[in-house]
């Protein structure tokens, strides 16, 4: 996946699918259009998945949570995409073990019930059924659990992912169908034939300053928490579709649980569920839910959710978690749909798909999980809008970038697939290379050099917090990191790449 390839397509082509915007939904689309044989591009303002898309809980699940608010027909459609994508990429997303406690006796048994539809909606599928366990083996799973008065919890499954990784692999499956992709290039307009339709979108290359457009037959906006920018920017008068709230995590140790399993705590004092999850050898605490007036592209948690994710996830642990435990923190901001928000077709409770006049197609909400659907029904919507010759969508089977079954060799590569071979190779030709960056850190200097080869990386941030996780797992290692980081960038890029500030000389 070169950049340089990218603009130079994106300048000089004719497309008939244009996306905006490079989150799981943007991707998605990206896919779908392309292996529908549809000319297609997609440019995101930063880096592929850098603003929600990779700041989320982790989770591909049909959420117990919906489940418990009724929403049968979203849990459905959840699972079944849980499926989907675990069929489709395997090397990214895997099962995982969830433990719900119980420390009253109706709580298990109401518990048990749920989990037994939960598992009823998903069908056949590959995940383990729910089954409810005895106290003694509640802390076999998780031996961090608090013991006393626990009465016995149920056990269910669910899918556990890499975000930003998947988000890549999009990316990389787009181009793989024949798009052109860029990243740092930001749609700053649109523009129009006589009869008022889009025609394509105006936009500048971060990099260089670049003024280009690229002419498309139809558009698609997945900008996430800006799709209303985008959409004022069409007609300003748009009134808005979204809403935003914010959702923190925390990361800690993997000695929190000191499990493979996950923790569901399910009832929260606002009355919502809370994870604490294994991922890459940490665990993760989340989240919450704190509303927003306006997008941002960076939040971050404030200090109240902090103390309320620590004591929340401490009623449930033996020996509790303090500050100090502290790893990293982030923050990443839900695009809901607002109540009464109108549009052209409103395809679930949770995503909508609104076309305006002059033919631009919105797509917003949803979820990781769900990303496939909605990309399918925004290329659907984009077609019939801009009268593409029909061609259905191919997703439901189409391997992703990457995609193997075996177990690799080399489990810190797990998450390249079928490239792994490609970053070991570098190693080969030059040991060197195998050096960690940090030693808190499983990242060595070849995954630097092959994020920037085949990954499109251009910042040190999109190495440390998106081609590898080092931000996400320890702030302070990552941190240590960025000069080697800016380094090996430099030489690879040939031009002067800065580490973040903050990072030490
Ligand atoms: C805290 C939290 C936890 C979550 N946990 C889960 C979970 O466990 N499982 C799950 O299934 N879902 C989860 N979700 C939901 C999921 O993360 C989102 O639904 C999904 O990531 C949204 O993707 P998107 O592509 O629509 O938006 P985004 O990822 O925000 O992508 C939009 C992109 O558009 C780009 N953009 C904006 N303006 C422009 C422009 N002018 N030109 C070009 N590009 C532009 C942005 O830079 C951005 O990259 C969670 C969400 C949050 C906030």
């Amino acid at each position: 996946m070169n950049r340089d390839v990218g603009l130079s397509r994106l300048a000089g082509e004719q497309f008939d699918v244009v996306v905006i915007g490079g989150g799981a939904t943007g991707l998605g689309a990206a896919v779908d259009a392309g292996s529908r044989g549809y000319r297609t591009a997609l440019i995101e303002a930063a880096d592929f998945g850098s603003a929600t898309s990779s700041r989320s809980t982790k989770l591909v699940h049909g959420g117990v949570r919906y489940l418990e608010q009724g929403n049968v027909g979203l849990v459905r459609e959840a699972l079944r995409e849980r499926s989907t994508l675990l069929r489709n990429a395997p090397h990214l997303i895997h099962d995982l073990a969830f433990v719900v406690p119980a420390y009253r006796r109706f709580d298990l048994a109401f518990y048990a019930v749920g989990l037994k539809v939960y598992d009823a909606l998903a069908g056949r599928t590959e995940f383990p059924r729910s089954h409810v366990v005895s106290p003694a083996d509640a802390r076999t799973l998780i031996p961090a659990l608090a013991p006393n008065g626990l009465r016995g919890a149920v056990v269910y499954h669910d899918g556990q992912f890499d975000d930003a990784r998947l988000a890549l692999a999009l990316a990389r499956t787009a181009v793989d169908h024949g798009a052109a992709v860029a990243n740092y290039v930001r749609a700053t307009g649109f523009f129009y034939d006589s009869a008022g339709r889009v025609t394509g979108v105006d936009a500048v290359d971060a990099e260089s300053g670049a003024q280009l457009t690229v002419r498309a037959r139809a558009v698609i906006n997945a900008t996430g928490i800006f799709a209303d920018t985008m959409r004022t920017l069409d007609d300003p008068a748009a009134r808005p579709l979204l809403a935003h709230s914010r959702g923190s995590h925390i990361v800690v140790s993997s000695a929190a649980l000191g499990s493979a399993a996950a923790l569901l705590v399910p009832k929260t004092s606002d009355g919502r569920v809370l994870f604490a999850l294994p991922w890459h050898e940490r665990t993760i605490v989340g989240t919450t839910d704190v509303p927003v007036d306006a997008p941002e592209r960076d939040p971050k948690p404030s200090a109240d959710e902090i103390a309320y994710l620590l004591a929340t996830v401490n009623r449930y642990l033996e020996a509790p978690l303090a500050q100090r435990d502290i790893l990293a923190v982030f923050a990443g901001l839900r695009p809901l749909i607002r109540r009464g928000a109108t549009s052209t077709a409103r395809l679930s409770r949770e995503h909508l798909v609104d076309v305006s006049r002059s033919g631009i197609v919105t797509i917003a909400g949803g979820k990781w999980t769900t990303y496939r659907k909605m990309a399918q029904d925004a290329v659907d919507a984009a077609a019939r809008s801009a009268g593409l010759g029909a061609s259905p969508s191919r997703t439901v089977s189409l391997p992703l970038h990457g995609a193997q079954h075996d177990t690799p060799d080399n489990v810190l590569l797990r998450e390249y697939g079928t490239d792994a071979a490609n970053v070991l190779q570098l190693v080969a030709a030059d040991a060197t290379l195998a050096t960690r960056l940090d030693p808190r850190l499983p990242y060595t200097e070849a995954q630097v050099v092959y994020a920037v080869r085949a990954e499109m990386a251009r910042t040190v941030e999109d190495v440390l917090a998106r081609r590898t996780r080092a931000l996400v797992l320890d702030a302070g290692a990552a941190r240590a990191a960025g000069p080697r980081v800016a380094a090996l960038m430099s030489a690879e890029l040939g031009r002067r790449v800065t580490p973040p500030p903050g990072t030490p000389p």
